[in-house]
């Protein structure tokens, strides 16, 4: 059954102009792109979206980081998407990704590494009320 996952293309690759790539990727993947937007975010609402993450000491770097640039957040849909989608960015750090991942592809190191994917149903259902109202999942 089709299931909705959330991602970030993250601000690393952003800058270093990987965006049509990396959405190539997905797209050949077999994801719909069911939203997208543009957007730079604030520390405060990086510290937000990645609160469990809170007691970890890169915690406040990743934050920082999240907010150093623009970024595009996105909905996607297939099924199976969150697993499927996990496995097609890669591991966390890009030494460790396999072939052909995106982190393998795009990634620079374990904190500027290209792009982001909801690791469960739970997640996937608060980052995308994080990011998008209903009304532009369409
Ligand atoms: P994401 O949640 O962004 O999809 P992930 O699930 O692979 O990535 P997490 O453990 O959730 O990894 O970590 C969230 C993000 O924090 C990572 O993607 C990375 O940008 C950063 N990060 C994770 N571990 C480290 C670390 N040891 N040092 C610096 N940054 C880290
Ligand atoms: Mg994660």
């Amino acid at each position: 059954m089709a299931q909705r996952t959330f991602s970030i293309i993250k601000p690393d690759a952003v800058r270093k102009g990987h965006t049509g790539a990396i959405l190539a990727e997905i797209e050949k993947a077999g994801f719909k792109i069911v939203s997208i937007k543009k957007a730079a975010i604030s520390v405060e609402q990086a510290k937000g979206f990645y609160y469990v993450h809170k007691e970890r000491p890169f915690f406040n770097d990743l934050c920082a980081f999240m907010s150093s640039g623009p970024l595009f957040l996105m909905v996607l849909e297939k099924d199976n998407a969150i697993a499927d989608l996990r496995k097609l960015m890669g591991a966390t750090n890009p030494a460790n990704a396999e072939e052909g991942t995106i982190r393998k592809k795009f990634a620079g190191s374990i904190q500027e590494n290209a792009i982001h994917g909801s690791d469960g149903e739970d997640t996937a259902a608060f980052e995308i009320g994080y990011w998008f109202a209903g009304c532009e999942l369409i």
